[in-house]
């Protein structure tokens, strides 16, 4: 990248950085099961609605059974969801009087259930209206999540991304009123995921907290939730997939996921998280594991820029000794992810890039990240094109 272009991103970035303490950020609060009632009493909510998928319904009856007031249950989300899909839950919601949500599955429905909360305060907005940033600027009706995918941290997260149905454009929905008020760790509801699931999101969750902590942008509290993340990841995500139902190494997992997850609402991810959306856009790569792979790539392209980071979080998650030098223990680290994907079936590089396409996918991944990513080096168009040749297994 020229050097007028690096000193323009890295202004831009540092008035980004200024700005985060000023920013009305506010993390859900972890709740029990056992508080549930109380704490829906103390919201005023009258009738709940439940926001949930097909399959995740048929596991819900353990909760179902602690809500004391009334309820309706929504269990038509889509994976992929749409506005469509929104409506009808809307329409659901005021049909019932509804006043609270309570929103069980993974990043699909948590989004959804974002959605739905900024349509029902914004009566005369169309979805449509609210892509971008800071659209809704009101108070959701009361929002209470439950992951069932430890990866996304959709829980403690400001965005929500939804698919026009008409046109198939994918669009995030970007406030800070999305982020839900409360969140429950159930990890029995996550015992069920199918193993290669279990390990992308999970690797999903670790590109989250690296890019977040190698990242310009990091404060004291998002450096430690990265480390505590990255800890938590590394010595609880072989056992997940290993053993599905160890409760314990699940329940690591959806801390993991959340801590990471705050890391990258104020930090930021960088161009792994940039590449690998423009993979799912062209090709329907899953976000998880086009992360898993892309990771240790742009970590190893780096270089020795990010040595002394990834250093201290092999240090602090125990894959490296306390007194290796930062070259080495970095490289550790890199090691470690490579053998971890692996383990788990993920393919070294992604062939599926075509050649025709880079270009436009470079573009794409440009957009995206100059100038907002604090990224730790920064790379144009023309760079980030070499780098995707080097995740398709070749040079260009
Ligand atoms: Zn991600």
């Amino acid at each position: 990248m020229n050097v007028f272009k690096k000193i323009y991103a890295r202004i831009y970035q540092f008035c980004f950085k200024l700005a985060i303490p000023f920013l009305p950020y506010k993390s859900p609060k972890i709740i029990n099961l056992n508080e549930l009632n109380e704490i829906l009493k103390k919201e005023k909510i009258n009738n709940l609605f439940i926001i949930t998928d097909e399959t995740i319904s048929k596991l819900i009856d353990n909760i179902l059974n602690q809500i004391n007031i009334n309820y309706v249950i929504y269990d038509k989300v889509l994976p992929n969801p749409t506005i469509k899909n929104i409506e009808e839950a809307r329409e659901n919601y005021l049909d019932k009087n509804c006043d609270g949500i309570l929103a069980i599955g993974g990043g699909s429905v948590i989004d959804s259930a974002k959605i739905l909360g900024a349509r029902i305060v914004k009566p005369h907005k169309s979805i449509k209206k609210m892509e971008g940033l800071l659209h809704i600027l009101k108070k959701l009706p009361p929002l209470i999540a439950i992951p069932t995918t430890a990866g996304t941290g959709s829980e403690v997260t400001l965005a929500a991304v939804i698919t026009d149905e008409k046109t198939n454009h994918k669009f995030p929905i970007n406030d800070f009123c999305l982020i839900p008020k409360y969140t429950m760790f159930l990890p029995e509801l996550t015992i069920n995921l199918p193993k290669f699931l279990t390990a992308t999101t999970g690797m999903d969750a670790l590109t989250h907290a690296i890019e977040a902590y190698i990242g310009n942008s990091t404060t004291k509290k998002t450096k430690n939730m990265a480390i505590q993340a990255t800890k938590l990841i590394v010595n609880n995500i072989k056992i997940c997939y290993n053993e599905p139902t160890n409760i314990k190494a699940r329940e690591n997992m959806l801390y993991a996921s959340h801590y990471a997850g705050i890391a990258f609402t104020i930090s930021y991810v960088g161009y792994i998280h940039a590449i690998a959306h423009s993979l799912g856009g062209k090709y329907k790569i899953p976000h998880g594991l086009a992360n898993a792979v892309i990771l240790p790539i742009i970590l190893e392209i780096y270089g020795k820029k990010i040595y002394k980071k990834l250093a201290i979080l092999a240090r602090e998650a125990g894959i490296a000794q306390k007194n290796t030098t930062d070259e080495i223990a970095s490289k550790i680290f890199i090691d470690w992810i490579y053998k971890t994907n692996e383990v788990f079936n993920i393919p070294k590089y992604i062939k599926e890039i075509k050649n025709a396409d880079i270009i436009e996918m470079a573009n794409y991944a440009n957009h995206e990240a100059n100038p907002l990513y604090p990224v730790p080096k920064l790379y144009d168009k023309n760079e980030l094109v070499k780098i995707y040749y080097i995740i398709r297994g070749q040079n260009e």
